[in-house]
């Protein structure tokens, strides 16, 4: 495990590298010609370590990157994205820069460090002496912060094919990696009044914005903290004008919750709304796109072995949850052995103080290599 530690401090001029050339080509989600540009590079990146690097494409989200190394029937699938929240053009009010051991962009937390970390990784597997004892894919998708509709097939897949995945997500504060996460997904609430004049017969109507307002209270009463369960009608929209009683009226809602028990009381309650005011219609949509990520036995031993190497390496590895969801929440609920956290190590995802911590990177690329190669030898 030290050659491995030694190997990447020696490489972290390759790795700091890799990371700003990732930063410096924007991808926010939705954009495929932004997005596909990132991904070329990476491509370029990953085929220059030997692998066997193909695209998939994800429609109008850009097209999702797959990287093969080794060969043999037992695989390991390292999951990560390529799209980030921020806009084409946030790069020109916040660019790249290396400042007090901290690395800034937008996106170098989530997660362009970690996939930088797994290229140093799987070159350090590559470099090392013998052939790789086993398969790994590096999968980098297009649309994982919008929910990923274009790669959960792929994504299912590839896990499906796999015995563990590690996930390039952001570590926790500290570097601890994440062994559960709450399952999340959206609903929306749409409310049906009837329109009437505001001034000349306002009895003739039923206000959807008002009848929304009533059904706010119940969804909230859904929270229950102490499940893990957590509801916020982030979104609201209704009415046409002032003088109008609205006819129409929605409400956006975001859920998170720590198990499928909870997953489907909420979603339950959700679709038994009742309407107070009889003469408005209630119609729900949506659910839990992301199932919770229980901890698992398989996550667990996944992890102790990951605290082995971590430990070899000098370092004492946490382990903890978030109430975030990534795609290893799909990876897990197939059953699949899933280790979130193993990117790098910072702060600020999705904020403007989004930062990566330079002295972490080299051991955190040590932890992946070594963490791989204890998996595929059996
Ligand atoms: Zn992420």
């Amino acid at each position: 495990m030290r050659s491995l530690l030694a190997y990447s401090e020696r490489e972290l001029p390759w790795l700091l590298e890799t990371i700003e050339a990732l930063v410096r080509l924007e991808s926010p989600s939705g954009d495929a010609v932004a997005i596909n540009r990132c991904q070329k590079e990476l491509e370029f990146r990953l085929s220059g370590l030997g692998g066997v690097v193909t695209r998939r494409s994800g429609g109008p989200a850009g097209d999702h990157v797959r990287a093969e190394f080794g060969s043999g029937p037992r695989q390991v699938l390292l999951l990560g994205h390529i799209d980030t929240v921020w806009p084409v053009g946030t790069l020109a009010a916040r660019p790249f820069c290396a400042e007090g051991g901290r690395l800034h962009g937008p996106g170098v937390f989530d997660m362009k460090a970690g996939l930088a970390i797994a290229a140093l990784a799987l070159k350090a597997l590559a470099e090392g002496s013998g052939a790789l004892p086993g398969t790994i894919v590096l999968l980098v998708t297009a649309d994982e912060e919008t929910g990923s509709a274009a790669s959960r097939a792929v994504i299912e897949a590839e896990a499906l094919a796999s015995v563990a995945v590690l996930v390039l997500e952001p570590a926790l504060p500290g570097g601890a990696l994440k062994t559960s996460r709450k399952g999340c997904g959206e609903f929306v609430l749409r409310v049906s009044g009837r329109a009437a004049h505001a001034g000349i017969e306002p009895e003739t109507g039923a206000s959807a914005v008002s009848e929304l307002a009533r059904q706010i209270p119940r969804i909230e009463a859904l929270r229950d903290a102490a499940a893990g369960t957590a509801l916020n009608v982030g979104v609201i929209r209704g009415g046409s004008r002032p003088n109008v009683v609205a006819a129409n009226a929605e409400a956006v809602i975001d859920v998170r919750v720590a198990s499928s028990a909870e997953a489907a009381r909420v979603a339950g309650a959700l679709r038994a709304l009742e309407p107070v005011d009889a003469r408005t219609r209630l119609a729900v949509s949506g659910g839990i796109d992301r199932p919770p990520m229980q901890r698992s036995a398989g996550a667990a031993s996944l992890f102790a072995i990951a605290r082995a190497v971590a430990a070899d390496l000098g370092h004492a590895l946490g382990e903890g949850g978030t109430g975030g969801g990534s795609d290893g929440n799909l990876t897990a609920a197939l059953g699949v052995p899933t280790l979130d956290g193993l990117g790098a190590v910072g702060g600020g995802a999705h904020a403007a103080d989004e930062h990566v911590l330079v002295a972490d990177l080299p051991w955190r690329a040590a932890l992946l290599a070594g963490l791989l190669r204890r998996i595929l030898i059996v």
